[in-house]
């Protein structure tokens, strides 16, 4: 059924009002700002905007939706970048920052229930007394856990803790007939049924509304470690990584950044780091154990060509390391003021990482493009950020192509269009050349679950 069209946003506004009072905008100002901006794509406000703060209350919000045909967006930090929180068919977002709080913490369990709207820079300091730690970490600190599950978020320590795909132990959701389900009891484990933990995972608000999530937890580790290393090539420095995987050692980071990228950094965090393809890597253990590791580690990048290795002296070096890491997409919007910028993703299996991205460097040379390479490299996950001067009149068609070759190379390579980033609106091209008929699937679950297309609709399917 097609949705209503916004001409009739006075019929539900006041049922709307009524519901959230006071807690339902609809200021130019505040819809702009629950509208993707971080990404190229054309921004697409919704018609209003909604703050609930309990299930119940989510749960009226669906039932009126389905009444009205609305569509509705849920709405965390607006840190995604695939324009995942545009509003292309209008509708209400519903911002869940008033669903803030932490609901348990249970240190014999190691896990905790927060709501959708907890940042994770609130979860980290909520956890700081406690000697646990939540170690999803994808460079928006101020992304919420509720956006971060429904993109099946990842980030720097993935290869060692894995992602929101391992660290979700159940969502509560509203679904789209205004059902409350709870996917899965807090036990580690369990073969009872299909597994809708991992189906709302990752289903970008386009299944259900997350109200409450149960998240695992792990003890701070006795000792971390990190240490930085130069190599000549972007491939040098994917071959470093890949053998320190293979080897086992413990790692929890392993970052790359290409020359152009430790540049912006260098500019942004004062370090003075050798202008060249870097590895930043960090392991987590013992004393003892990341002491070896350490050490091996430094044996494996002197023998694939590593040309500056250094460790980090202390605590505060070891942050500085990290803070530059995590501030890399800023660092390279403060070298090109004035510069729009996509931000995007791919992943393929480690034995093909050096090639793609070496073969990808040579792309951005060949279209003339300012792209910058940073990336989760111990997943085979990489980001290119590119530069977009808005005077270049050719340059939009030359970076789609770029795009288009970059995304083809990871398929053909066995790898994914996003490896974290999500699908949203931006990569909805790519994903029947990556699943095929696996697209169907797809679409008949969320019509089964969704019938009315009220959940997010216009993203993952072109
Ligand atoms: C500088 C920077 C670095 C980044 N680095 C990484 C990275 O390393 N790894 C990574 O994975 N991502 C990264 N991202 C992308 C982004 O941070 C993640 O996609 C994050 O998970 C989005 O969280 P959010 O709260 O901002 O969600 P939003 O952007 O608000 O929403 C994202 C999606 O989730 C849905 N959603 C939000 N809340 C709910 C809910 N309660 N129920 C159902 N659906 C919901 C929305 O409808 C939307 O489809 C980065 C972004 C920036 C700006």
């Amino acid at each position: 059924m097609p949705l209503r069209p916004t001409s009739t946003l006075p019929t539900w506004l006041p049922e709307i009002e009524c519901l959230f009072p006071g807690r339902c905008g609809t200021s130019a100002s505040l819809r702009e700002h629950h509208a993707n901006s971080l990404t190229l794509l054309a921004a697409q406000p919704p018609d209003a905007v909604v703050f609930p703060e309990t299930t119940a209350e989510v749960q009226e919000l669906v039932r009126l939706a389905a009444r009205h045909r609305l569509p509705l967006i849920a709405f965390g930090s607006g840190t995604s970048l695939e324009g995942h929180v545009n509003a292309p068919r209008g509708g209400i977002a519903v911002d869940f920052s008033r669903m803030n709080r932490v609901l348990a913490v249970r240190a014999q369990d190691l896990d905790c229930t927060v709501e959708p709207g907890v940042t994770l820079k609130q979860l980290a300091a909520e956890l700081k007394p406690t000697g646990l730690f939540f170690p999803v970490d994808p460079g928006a600190e101020h992304a919420t856990l509720g956006g971060m599950a429904a993109t099946r978020a990842s980030g720097t320590t993935t290869v060692r803790y894995g992602s929101m795909r391992d660290n979700v132990v159940s969502v509560t959701a509203v679904m789209a007939s205004g059902d409350v389900v709870t996917t899965a009891r807090r036990a580690r484990k369990s073969a009872a049924g299909y597994d809708l933990t991992r189906l709302l995972v990752g289903s970008e608000g386009t299944l259900g509304l997350i109200t409450a999530l149960t998240l695992k937890l792990y003890g701070v580790p006795e000792s971390a470690s990190a240490a930085v290393a130069a190599f000549g090539t972007v491939g040098a420095a994917c071959e470093t990584a890949t053998l320190a995987i293979q080897m086992g050692l413990g790692v929890a980071r392993l970052e790359l950044l290409d020359a152009e990228q430790i540049r912006c950094v260098n500019g942004q965090s004062g370090l003075q780091l050798a202008e060249l393809p870097t590895l930043f890597v960090e392991f987590h253990g013992t004393f003892a154990s990341c002491a070896a590791d350490l050490t091996a580690f430094g044996e494996v990048a002197a023998a694939t060509g590593g040309i500056d290795i250094k460790t980090a002296a202390d605590e505060d070096g070891r942050r500085q390391i990290w803070r530059a890491r995590h501030d890399a997409f800023w660092a390279v919007r403060t070298a090109w003021p004035g510069c729009q910028f996509v931000v995007t993703d791919v992943a393929v299996p480690l034995s093909a990482l050096a090639a793609v991205v070496t073969e990808t460097e040579a792309d951005i040379q060949e279209f003339g493009l300012t792209a910058p390479i940073v990336g989760h490299v111990g997943d085979g996950n990489f980001h290119c950020i590119v530069a977009i001067d808005p005077a270049d009149a050719t340059a939009r068609a030359r970076i789609d192509t770029f795009l288009e070759r970059l995304v083809q190379r990871a398929l053909d390579n066995d790898g994914t269009a996003t490896g974290e980033h999500g699908i949203g609106q931006g990569k909805a091209r790519f994903l029947a050349a990556e699943h095929g008929c696996g697209v169907e699937v797809m679409r008949a679950v969320k019509t089964a679950l969704d019938p009315l297309g009220i959940l997010n609709p216009g993203k993952i399917f072109a």
